[in-house]
């Protein structure tokens, strides 16, 4: 991935103060691109990577918002158009796990997940799509997840956001392709997070002995995937699923 490049382009990540969001901001940081790194309640870690990253004529710049409330993401989008006047690549990658069988979950849990990881999608894709439509180009990648391809018992929270992430793709792909503008969605399997953390050793072994490549994930296997997909490299490709899980869902 070393020689793609995203030289001046505007790139909004969303909850990029941690993982895979974080390494993502700093991979398009990294090839020349202005990032804004979208952050809810780890202030510090985002300002951490906006001071790493930040140099010689290198903008990145951390925006709070709860991409989970429409008027927050609406703001997010207003504030970032405000400074740089366009978004070429949104990606929408906060999200969060409550896992728990159905039976026991409380209503809170179903909807605060499915807000922070689908919701969200509607509240910034409304806002970041009008931009795009305006430019007549833009890429939108979007974050699921292989548990939206595999059942996982006590993720059906999390399992039904996820899959909604992946239709939702397919439609805004079909919706905003004749404007030039892409939708793909990349699907991670078990990746080495603070999300993936809290799973707990004995269910992390499970899932290992069912990955054929024999290991997790490291985020820049995902990293490669998102770059490639809202690079030049991939101006055919809209609407697309790019499963990245060591052949977990094959
Ligand atoms: P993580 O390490 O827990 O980081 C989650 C990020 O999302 C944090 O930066 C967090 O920001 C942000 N976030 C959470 N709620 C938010 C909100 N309401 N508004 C704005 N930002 C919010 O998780 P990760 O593993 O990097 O996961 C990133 C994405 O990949 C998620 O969509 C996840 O579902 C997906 N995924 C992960 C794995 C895995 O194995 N790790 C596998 C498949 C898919 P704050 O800390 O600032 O709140």
């Amino acid at each position: 991935m070393q020689d793609i490049e995203f030289k001046d382009k505007i790139v909004l990540v969303t909850g990029a103060s941690r993982g895979i969001g974080k390494a993502i901001a700093a991979a398009y940081s990294k090839r020349g691109a202005k990032v804004i790194v979208n952050y809810n309640k780890s202030k510090e870690e985002a300002l951490e990577l906006v001071k790493c990253l930040g140099g010689e004529g290198c903008i990145i710049e951390a925006i709070q918002a709860d991409v989970s409330k429409s008027k927050e993401a609406e703001m997010l989008v207003d504030k970032v158009v405000e400074k740089y006047g366009r978004i070429d690549i949104l990606v929408n990658n906060a999200g969060i796990r409550k896992d728990g069988f159905l039976a026991m979950m409380s209503e809170e849990d179903w909807d605060t997940v499915i807000n922070v990881n689908l919701k969200s999608l509607y509240n910034v894709t409304k806002w970041a799509s009008r931009v795009m439509l305006r430019q007549k180009k833009g890429k939108i990648v979007n974050i699921s997840s292989v548990s939206a391809l595999k059942g996982v018992a006590g993720q059906a929270n999390y399992s039904a956001s996820k899959g909604g992430v992946i239709s939702f793709t397919k439609s805004m792909a079909c919706e905003l392709g004749k404007f030039g503008i892409q939708v793909n969605v990349v699907v991670p399997g078990l990746i080495e997070t603070d999300m993936s953390e809290g799973l707990g050793e004995i269910r992390k072994n499970e899932i290992l002995a069912s990955i054929p490549l024999g290991r997790a994930g490291s985020i820049e296997d995902v990293v490669g995937g998102v770059l490639f997909v809202s690079s030049e490299s991939a101006n055919y490709i809209t609407g697309h699923v790019l499963v990245i899980d060591g052949g977990l869902s094959a």
